[in-house]
C-alpha cells in the first residue's frame, strides 16, 4: 500500500515525479487567512460559494469551513466541446440551477492558468444578474495568463509548471495529496 504523508518530499504518479512545493501546513494556514478575510468582507451577506468541479472541491470544502458566517455552496461542471465556430472550444455550464439574481457570489477555483475557464464562467454569471461577484483561487500562474480575469483572493502565485495535490490531479491521481507538488524538472 502506498502511503502519502505531508512529510514526503516527493511523490510518483503514473510516469511522473513530483516534488513538494507547499506543505499541508502552509496550505491550511493560507486557507484560514483567506477564510478570515472573506468573513470580514461578507459580514451579514450570506454569500453563495460556487465551486468549479472537479479540482476546486477540496479547497472549497476547507474554505467554507474557514468562513465564519451563514453561507451556501453550489457546484458547477464546465464541459467543453469542439464547436463549429472558429473561436474553438465552446463551454457549457452544468449544475447551477439556483436563482442567482441578487445573490453575492464567491467563485472558487483551484488554479488559474490561462484564465480561460474563469473568463468564460464570469461572463455567464454576469448574465444572471447577481448582486456581486468575487473570485478566489488557491493557485495562480501569472506567467501563463492569456485572458484578463479579475481575481480578488489568491492563495499563492506560482511559476508556470504543472502541479498536483489538494484537489488537482495528474491523469486522475493526486487529488488526495494534502499539499501541493510540482512536476520535477
Ligand atoms: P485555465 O482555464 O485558467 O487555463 O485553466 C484552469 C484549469 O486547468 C484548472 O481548473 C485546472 O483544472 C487545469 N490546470 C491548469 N494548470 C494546472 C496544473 O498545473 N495542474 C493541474 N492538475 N491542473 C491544471
Amino acid at each position: 500500500m502506498k502511503t502519502y504523508t505531508s512529510a514526503s518530499d516527493h511523490v510518483q504518479l503514473h510516469d511522473l515525479l513530483f516534488v513538494t512545493l507547499l506543505s499541508e501546513d502552509q496550505v491550511q494556514e493560507r486557507v484560514r487567512e483567506i477564510g478570515a478575510e472573506i468573513t470580514q468582507a461578507y459580514r451579514n451577506k450570506k454569500p453563495l460559494f460556487i465551486s468549479i468541479l472537479s479540482g476546486a472541491f477540496v479547497f472549497a470544502a476547507d474554505l467554507i469551513r474557514a468562513f465564519g458566517g451563514d453561507c451556501e455552496i453550489g457546484f458547477v461542471k464546465l464541459a467543453s466541446y469542439s464547436g463549429t465556430r472558429s473561436s474553438g472550444d465552446v463551454q457549457t455550464v452544468m449544475g447551477l440551477e439556483k436563482d442567482l439574481q441578487g445573490r453575492h457570489l464567491i467563485v472558487v477555483e483551484d488554479i488559474v492558468d490561462t484564465g480561460r475557464t474563469l473568463h468564460f464562467f464570469l461572463d455567464h454569471l454576469r448574465s444572471r444578474q447577481p448582486a456581486s461577484i468575487c473570485t478566489v483561487t488557491f493557485l495562480r500562474k501569472p506567467d501563463a495568463a492569456e485572458f484578463p480575469v479579475p481575481i480578488d483572493y489568491v492563495g499563492f502565485d506560482i511559476e508556470d509548471r504543472f502541479v498536483v495535490g489538494y484537489g488537482l490531479d495528474y491523469d486522475g491521481l493526486g487529488r488526495n495529496l494534502p499539499g501541493i507538488y510540482q512536476r520535477s524538472k
